[in-house]
């Protein structure tokens, strides 16, 4: 690995539900994707956190804020996975392609908040299932 200590600026901060069982998957994944340096958060439910608290949602754009200042990220990675408790589970959908289409549209609807407040920033949103993680 490069010298990491002269690093300052990289492109990605990833924000992330704070489901255990999703957490090494989710970071080696971003971390393939992006070569292993980048910004990392975790909300509970992810795109439900920016979506549904005002408090949370600005705590976001505030982490969002100096992720810019300090390292002049240039994209935000919205991950929501299956099974979010947050969203009440698995137990809520009739079946997994349900449970993803709604996590399709509240990434989408989390991704227009956050672009709307940061233009500049491409938002990219990404779901998480038992097998794979995927861009969407
Ligand atoms: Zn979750």
């Amino acid at each position: 690995m490069e010298d990491l200590k002269h690093l300052h600026h990289w492109d990605v901060l990833a924000v992330s539900c704070i489901d255990g069982r999703f957490t090494k998957r989710t970071i080696d994944w971003v971390s393939e994707k992006t070569g292993g340096v980048f910004d990392f958060r975790t909300e509970v439910g992810s795109s439900k956190a920016i979506i549904d608290s005002r408090a949370d949602q600005e705590r976001f754009f505030d982490v969002i804020s100096t992720s810019l200042k300090l390292h002049s990220i240039k994209e935000v990675w919205l991950i929501d996975h299956i099974d979010c408790g947050a969203y009440g589970g698995s137990k809520e959908h009739a079946d997994a392609e349900a449970e993803k289409q709604f996590h399709l549209e509240k990434l989408e609807k989390a991704a227009q908040i956050v672009s709307e407040k940061f233009p500049e920033l491409t938002v990219k949103k990404v779901y998480v299932d038992w097998q794979k993680a995927e861009i969407v």
